[in-house]
């Protein structure tokens, strides 16, 4: 079992998330950190379009055809007042694309922004913002779907190190997974040069180490505290940011991951590219992923799991259990 790197469509997803994540990581260092809930100015603003610029372009070039359901649109971009926001992200993408101007900026941006389809990309050009302006944990996240089933994922995980802990690491990892080929890892600064992961093999429940948002309001911590003395799970849950904490699990840094629905927002749904690479990445690492409920996941109804509630992802050997805990807590 081998990664198809002659693949345009593997090659294409390695380079482009870890040129999206090296453009994240230079914005960071240029840019002062104003604030987690500033939105137009702040850095992570101008990095989820510039990241979604530049990978939506290189698609339009490599990849003939195909389609992008990204996570953002240039209307902001294009509103009375954003001037400054736009100067920046041209700007940042010329880092990449030294002809760009702001509206090829925006039409590049806007490819992005299709509609779901039989056959089509998803990417979260920089998913775990309040992670990114932390400084902590984010990744460029990036999938290919096909009849609702996620065949091909990358994450380009710029603070996450290859002994998968949540600390933030010098150099950052990337990961891909190829339905069938297994989920494969490097150096963002080498990505061609990978290795096979898997996941833990650990089978006790009580020793699992549990992974979860650190954003209190995108989980349920109530019940998390609940299935985690149900279960007599030793240490304390793991909280990071992003799917990093999916690329953790792959690499075995840890066994189990829930994203339970917060009790302000029981009926949210997963957005498509927030679960898409992640979930392929735990698949061919030799995990599984489920929802709550212990159904699959669902990609094929547009860009939301409509038919899914949360999610519930681990190693395999400790599902079971977790779902058992689920349906009498959750
Ligand atoms: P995390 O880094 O685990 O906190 O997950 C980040 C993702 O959570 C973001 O990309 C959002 O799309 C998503 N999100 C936003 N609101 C919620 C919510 N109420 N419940 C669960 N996830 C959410
Ligand atoms: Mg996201």
């Amino acid at each position: 079992m081998s990664l198809d790197l002659q693949n345009s469509e593997v090659s294409f997803a390695l380079h482009a998330v870890c040129a999206a994540g090296k453009l994240a990581e230079t914005i960071q260092t240029n840019m002062t950190v104003t604030g987690v809930e500033k939105k137009d100015l702040s850095p992570v603003t101008i990095a989820d379009f510039s990241c979604q610029a530049i990978v939506a372009k290189a698609m339009n070039t490599e990849l003939k055809g195909a389609v992008l359901v990204g996570e953002e649109d240039s209307g902001l971009l294009q509103e009375d007042g954003q001037a400054e926001v736009m100067k920046l992200v041209t700007e940042y993408v010329q880092h990449v694309y030294p002809d760009a101007t702001p509206d090829a900026v925006c039409h590049w941006i806007d490819t992005g922004n299709a509609q779901s389809c039989e056959r089509f990309w998803t990417l979260d050009p920089i998913d775990g913002t309040k992670g990114y302006l932390r400084g902590e944990q984010y990744a460029v996240a990036l999938a290919l779907i096909e009849n609702g089933q996620v065949i091909l994922g990358a994450l380009a995980c710029p603070n996450l190190g290859l002994d998968a802990s949540p600390g933030v690491a010098e150099e950052g990892t990337v990961l891909i997974a190829q339905r069938g080929k297994g989920c494969w890892r490097g150096l963002m600064s080498n990505p061609e040069q990978l290795e096979q992961v898997h996941v833990s093999d650990c089978s006790e429940i009580e020793k699992a180490r549990l992974l979860r948002s650190v954003e209190s309001g995108h989980t349920n911590t109530g019940t998390m505290g609940e299935i985690v003395t149900a279960l007599n799970i030793e240490a304390d849950p793991v909280c990071l940011d992003s799917q990093a904490k999916y690329a953790v699990l792959a690499c075995g840094g840890g066994e189990a991951l829930l994203r339970l629905l917060s009790a302000s927002r029981p009926d949210y749904r997963e957005m498509i590219w927030d679960q898409a690479a992640g979930s392929i990445v735990i698949e061919e690492a030799g995990g599984r992923i489920t929802d709550l409920s212990g159904k699959a996941l669902d990609f094929g109804q547009g860009t939301t799991l409509a038919n899914n509630r949360g999610v519930c992802a681990s190693n395999g050997l400790v599902h079971d259990a977790l779902l058992k805990a689920l349906a009498e807590h959750a």
